[in-house]
């Protein structure tokens, strides 16, 4: 049982009272969702994470996998990150996958993966495991991509963080993914390319399919 978390979507735009609305993450608050980013050229990044995630569903299911994604297309508004959380605790989900593309400086490009960090008394099960699933998602992605890591955020390609409510509120194995810097002009190319999104799809899924059989 994966499940699928494509970030933003293409709703919330249209919607900031909905989004903008604070919801509580353990170690703070933050807005229930937001619009995300966008290359230059206009692709916004929740219609990435959603072609990623429709992308992958059948590669999974065709490696025995139930999925299930937080949201049913690219054109609502949310779900609250919160809700996010609720949707993989409630299916007892055995890896769980939060799809994001970076805004970060134009300069910097590559991919990193977010880890859950500790908080104590809330989420001492899962950071174990969600590190070794890191570990299987960051080895796929940049064998099957070839994108390196990312060079102006955390080390190797990994990152650990306290502040997402998608990983604080998971009772389940949980990472993120920056598939790339969106304001990078040669990320932004392949993040477009719908060539290679297919191999992002492909790749992710051979990560999730190791973790899942203890690989
Ligand atoms: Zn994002």
């Amino acid at each position: 049982m994966v499940v699928l978390d494509p970030g933003h979507n293409g709703g919330n735009a249209a919607h900031p009272e909905e989004i903008n609305r604070q919801v509580d993450v353990i170690t703070g608050r933050k807005p229930c969702n937001t619009t995300g980013t966008r290359t230059p050229a206009g692709y916004p990044e929740h219609a990435f994470t959603w072609d990623v995630a429709r992308r992958m569903r059948p590669l999974l299911r065709q490696a025995g996998a139930t999925v299930v994604l937080t949201r049913p297309d690219d054109t609502g508004v949310g779900p609250c990150i919160t809700e996010r959380a609720a949707i993989g605790n409630r299916a007892r989900a055995d890896a769980v996958l939060s799809i994001h593309a970076d805004g970060a400086t134009p300069g910097g490009h590559g991919f990193h993966v977010i880890l859950p960090g500790p908080i104590p008394g809330h989420n001492e099960a899962i950071t174990t495991p969600s590190r070794r699933l890191g570990l299987a998602i960051r080895a796929a992605y940049r064998h099957g991509t070839g994108m390196p890591y990312a060079t102006y955020t955390g080390h190797n390609g990994l990152n650990t963080r306290t502040d997402l409510g998608g990983l604080n509120l998971s009772t389940r194995p949980a990472v993120f993914i920056e598939c790339g810097n969106m304001n990078n002009p040669g990320d932004a190319r392949k993040l477009s390319d719908p060539a290679f999104r297919q191999r992002i799809a492909t790749s992710l899924t051979a990560g999730l399919t190791t973790y899942l059989t203890g690989g």
